[in-house]
């Protein structure tokens, strides 16, 4: 693994593509990811991204950007400025790559522009990990959910600990829940993003298990939620076919309704679906979407 230390110009990136109607911005703390080696980096899309690989393989390097903190304090102002004349500031941390990666605790970048934040809060920030130890931030976390809207994603793709054939986890799955269920106590708003959607072994309990370990479900198939229309991008990996070996189906669009629907019978008017969820906006009982923040 290559760490290397980098200076970043402007951390605020405006999002344009897939994440255009969820946040005005994003936000890099890192630029590539130690997770990629394990099951998420398997279909993660960020590794079919050249202007972040550069040619590396994913998983092999991670550029630590140092001053990221004192970049967010330079351009909020003007950034917010230009969001708010559109909507609002908002911020996704991170779209590619994890916030509470185990480095994060030696470099603490993540750390230093939520204390940032804390002077100069977007309007709402989500923060997205795939890591029980977002609860390492507990505290941060409500300090700046007391300055703006907050909601935490955690993503918990399936219910099961292995996937054969796939790389393990990088975070369990019941550290996952363990770190949903903490946040939710502390009163942090906080989703599971089932994200990409993998075979579910029970899904009954699975989301009556989410439904009381977060306030929200998002549900995402890697067709429609990779960044290409038809999942041509995700289809390229190992991904589908160790899905398909334990559920044939997994690997349609279909797969994706049936399961929409037991989250909706558990969890009613608490899931949204693909990008609306991520937005923030739920299905409600007959299935229009309601926004929430
Ligand atoms: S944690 Fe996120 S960015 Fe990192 S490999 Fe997994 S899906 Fe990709």
């Amino acid at each position: 693994m290559e760490v290397t230390l980098r200076e970043v110009g402007n951390v605020l990136t405006r999002t344009s593509g897939y994440l255009k109607t969820v946040t005005s911005h994003s936000l890099q703390p890192y630029r590539g990811c130690t997770f990629g080696n394990s099951l998420c980096g398997v279909g993660c899309y960020v590794r079919h991204n050249p202007f972040v690989t550069r040619g590396r393989a994913w998983g092999s390097f991670l550029e630590v950007r140092e001053n990221a903190a004192a970049s967010y304090r330079r351009h909020w102002r003007r950034e917010r400025n230009w969001a708010r004349r559109r909507g609002r500031f908002g911020v996704f941390l991170s779209s590619s790559t994890e916030p509470f990666l185990p480095q994060e605790f030696r470099y603490r970048v993540t750390g230093s522009v939520l204390e940032a934040m804390l002077e100069h809060p977007p309007d709402l920030l989500v923060l997205q990990t795939h890591s029980h130890r977002v609860t390492d931030y507990s505290e941060l976390c409500l300090e700046v959910s007391r300055r703006c809207r907050l909601r935490i994603h955690i993503s918990i793709e399936t219910d099961l600990d292995a996937v054969p054939g796939l790389p393990g986890h990088a975070s369990s799955v019941d550290r996952r829940f363990e770190a949903a269920s903490r946040l939710r106590r502390l009163g942090l708003f906080t989703v599971i993003t089932v994200s990409p959607l993998l075979p579910i072994r029970d899904p009954e309990r699975f989301f009556r298990r989410i439904g009381e370990a977060a306030d929200r479900v998002v549900i995402d198939h890697f067709i429609e939620g990779d960044g290409t229309p038809d999942g041509s991008r995700t289809l390229k990996t190992a991904l589908p076919r160790a899905m398909k070996r334990v559920d044939e189906e997994s690997i349609g669009l279909a797969y994706r309704e049936r399961i929409v629907q037991v989250a909706q019978d558990n969890l009613p008017g608490r899931v949204g679906v693909g990008i609306d969820g991520f937005a923030g906006r739920y299905l409600t009982r007959d299935r229009p979407m309601v926004e929430h923040c």
